[in-house]
């Protein structure tokens, strides 16, 4: 019996039509060649852990040898060899989209050219609610319900993608759980005979990054085949960190790492969205999972993960990939105007007071672009977008609503195609902003203990204050500084901020005043932002404390003077301190030096409806350059005496 079944298999493999999928599958694996010759298999696909690059090219092989292995080792494995339809999971982390998503678009080409009888195999997309994050400690709000709205719509967008025969679930393409990967995946990888998985790799975060390693472990023993795909970023990262690190070290400034994009040459092109027809669901996943785990039946609301959240007010728009694909191409033609915008994008200039508005003519391009003619902008019941001065595309970057390679090269055709080079330039341009992101990537993955000070190769040892009281000020937004308290108020209501507005709370928190670790800081936006992203906030964390990357720690924002440049009126701080709404102009960033009765006329005394200044800025700020000083000082005595022998050596080169 055993013998026949094997006999069948390895006939059915052999006669097997690799073809069946061959718009998609051609054009996938040309756009990834093309893309790529010299690198393939460092940029594209990242690993597979039980088939190789070769046997996923072909999956009738890699079936076969699957299944030879397997037969003989585990009495499950036998299940499987008696049941021809096997599945695969497509396991959704970030990456919350259908395009560019090699993930997805590889499993539904490998479930298409499996040869499985009559049955070809089925997909189970997935997304595991890990109850480490879904609580309001550790994910504020605005972020869950953005992740929320974000799994909705990828689970209506799935729903473009389904087979004829599925067209009764089309509400049910994407199976949320609540519970442990570790715990969830076992679970269904016996339940639905899963015979491989497919997932965005976790480059940087290191708790991502252990689970994917259990996890993998896990499959390994249970003969599951392992497809990991770097998509998350413009590159692989540990491929750009091989070309980009001197000795294992990342560069740490934008002009080196743009010396080794340089040479790297351009990302890998994005892939094809897969084409309707293509997704063969199981019926009802979810039910069958509903007895061991929550929420297995539809995904839950706030209120069902226990949020009690009162204001939730981001206003960047929605969440998932349709909304995010709309912001995205609303911001190439934002205005209307023939691409300006695009073309005089300098970040420095844009305004960290400009609140969300509605813009004449945004999302509309007056010179339409191929690629911005996909955007479903134009149902006039839609909402208009609202913009603040930059693009508030950073929670689909974080979510992967939105693919950065996507936005690379939409950007980049407009930069050369449409501008022809007479644009802004990186570091401060839009494409620029693209750079950054991937310029912390590296780093983050090229850094042991990024996300803290002590074991952090990159970043300056600094005595840092323990303040619990001034901590809490500066989180709850009661410095006595407005421009402070209003950004702060910004965070907690919108869960998103200007890039400067970041800029100053951070100088504020840390080297500028209240010389209070970057780690709490951190700690703050990881829970309260949209956007909150790991690679990201601990780099950009490090550099506004002068800890790594930036060092000029004498430069400090002032805490009453900054924003005035951009905000005279200082309407962006009576919008978000309603307190100081009647303040006179003159007095709204320093409220503190005017008269009392101009404090009693715009019911606003400083001390009793606001508070006082915690800190004087002008004592407090030189005392903090003091302390870096000393800081910076022991570092160089330090490095002098533990590398004496090495600097000598550099010397001589
Ligand atoms: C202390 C501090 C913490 C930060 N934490 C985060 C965070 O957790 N998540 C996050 O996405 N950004 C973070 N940033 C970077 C930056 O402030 C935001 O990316 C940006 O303000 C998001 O707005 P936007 O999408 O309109 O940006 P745009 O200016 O429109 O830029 C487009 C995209 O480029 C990327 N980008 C822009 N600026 C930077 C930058 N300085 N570093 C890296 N990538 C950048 C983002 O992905 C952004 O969405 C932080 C900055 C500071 C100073």
């Amino acid at each position: 019996m055993f013998t026949i079944v094997i006999i069948i298999i390895i006939r059915r493999a052999l006669t097997s039509n690799h073809n069946s999928f061959a718009g998609c599958c051609s054009r996938n694996f040309h756009i990834a060649k093309a893309s790529s010759s010299s690198n393939f298999s460092s940029t594209f696909v990242t690993t597979t852990t039980t088939t190789t690059t070769n046997q996923r090219r072909s999956p009738s092989i890699a079936r076969l040898r699957r299944q030879t292995v397997s037969s003989g080792q585990t009495s499950s494995s036998l299940t499987t060899m008696g049941n021809e339809a096997t599945t695969s999971i497509v396991w959704f982390r970030k990456g919350l989209r259908i395009h560019d998503n090699p993930a997805l678009s590889e499993a539904l080409i490998d479930a298409k050219n499996f040869s499985g009888g009559d049955e070809s195999k089925k997909v189970l997309p997935l997304f595991i609610l890990d109850p480490w994050f879904c609580n309001e400690k550790s994910v504020g709000a605005n972020r869950m319900n953005f992740l929320l709205q974000s799994l909705t719509n990828l689970n209506e967008n799935m729903g473009s993608l389904l087979s004829i025969e599925n067209v009764n679930d089309a509400n049910n393409c994407l199976t949320v759980v609540q519970g442990k990967p570790k715990d969830v995946l076992p679970n269904v990888i016996k339940k639905f005979n899963v015979s491989s998985i497919y997932f965005e790799k976790e480059q940087v975060e290191p708790f991502g990054k252990q689970r994917d390693e259990e996890i993998i472990e896990m499959c390994k023993k249970l003969n599951v085949d392992v497809n990991t795909y770097a998509s998350h970023t413009l590159y692989d990262q540990e491929f750009l960190l091989s070309k980009a690190s001197a000795k294992g070290i990342p560069p740490s400034t934008m002009g080196a790492f743009q010396k080794v994009l340089a040479n790297v040459g351009e990302p890998p092109s994005p892939v094809p969205e897969p084409p309707k027809n293509s997704l063969r669901v199981i019926p009802n996943a979810g039910d069958a999972l509903s007895k061991e785990f929550k929420y297995a039946n539809g995904i839950p609301t706030l209120e069902d993960l226990g949020y009690k959240a009162k204001s939730l007010s981001f206003k960047g728009g929605k969440g998932g990939e349709t909304e995010g694909l709309r912001r995205m191409r609303g911001a190439l033609c934002r205005g209307g105007d023939g691409y300006k915008y695009v073309q005089e994008f300098d970040k420095p200039q844009s305004s960290p007071c400009q609140l969300f508005a509605k813009e004449k003519g945004s999302g509309k391009a007056l010179n339409p672009f191929e690629m911005a003619k996909k955007t479903s902008s134009s149902s006039p019941k839609e909402e208009s977008l609202l913009w603040p001065s930059t693009t508030a595309l950073s929670p689909h970057l974080k979510f992967g609503t939105v693919s950065v390679r996507q936005f690379y090269f939409e950007l980049q055709d407009i930069l050369k195609n449409e501008l022809k080079g007479k644009h802004t330039n990186p570091p401060t341009s839009l494409m620029g902003q693209i750079l950054w992101r991937e310029f912390y990537y590296v780093n983050a993955c090229g850094t042991p203990n990024y996300d803290k000070m002590v074991g952090n190769r990159i970043c300056k040892q600094i005595k840092w204050k323990h303040d619990p009281e001034n901590l809490a000020k500066w989180e709850n937004a009661q410095t006595g500084f407005p421009w402070i308290d209003a950004a702060m108020t910004q965070l907690k209501e919108e869960g998103w901020m200007h890039h400067l507005a970041r800029h100053a709370v951070a100088c504020f928190l840390t080297r500028g005043d209240l010389f209070i670790s970057w780690e709490e800081g951190a700690r703050v936006f990881d829970r309260d932002l949209v956007d909150a992203d790991w690679a990201l906030n601990n780099g950009n964390w490090m550099w506004l404390s002068a800890s790594s990357f930036f060092y000029q720690y004498f430069r400090v924002y002032g805490p009453h003077s900054f924003a005035k440049k951009y905000d005279k009126e200082g309407a962006y701080v009576k919008h978000f301190l309603p307190v100081l709404k009647d303040m006179p102009s003159k007095y709204v960033y320093e409220p503190w030096t005017a008269p009392l009765e101009v404090q009693k006329k715009a019911g606003c005394i400083v001390g009793v409806d606001y508070p006082k200044p915690m800190v004087d800025h002008a004592v407090a700020s030189k005392q903090c350059m003091a302390w870096m000083n000393e800081a910076y000082a022991a570092g160089k005595e330090k490095k002098s005496g533990g590398e004496e022998k090495s600097n000598k050596k550099a010397k001589t080169k």
